[in-house]
């Protein structure tokens, strides 16, 4: 589990070619996703506390740590699909331990924005 990291978002669903992956990974991108937007910045734009969790089924192709080959849809489906459990235990974690009331910035985000037209 990484609490942080840096998502590219890419219109999916397929695989990144090699190239991609190279320019991805140069920009200092973590993960790969193609879900992750809009729904992060409209989370903000209503204040709303907002976290990703992206079950990581692959190391791009290319990318230090994987494979030299890419990756198939049958080895993508077999890692989501043995993932279930640990996602349906850190839900279940999530919202047992959800405090009753918010003590972060998320719901006065916008209080502090800065815009460049005001
Ligand atoms: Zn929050």
């Amino acid at each position: 589990m990484h609490q942080t990291g840096t998502m590219v978002v890419i219109q999916g669903p397929r695989f990144s070619t090699r190239a991609e992956s190279t320019a991805y990974a140069t920009s200092g991108c973590t993960v790969i996703n193609m879900t992750g937007a809009p729904e992060a910045a409209l989370a903000r734009e209503l204040e709303l506390c907002y976290a990703n969790i992206s079950l990581v089924t692959d190391y791009d192709v290319g990318v230090s740590g994987g494979s030299d080959g890419p990756v198939s849809h049958v080895e993508v489906r077999q890692v989501l699909a043995s993932n279930q459990e640990n996602l349906r235990k850190l839900l279940l974690t999530l919202v047992s331990t959800m405090p009753d009331s918010r003590t972060c910035e998320c719901g006065t985000a916008l209080a502090s924005a800065r815009f460049l037209n005001s």
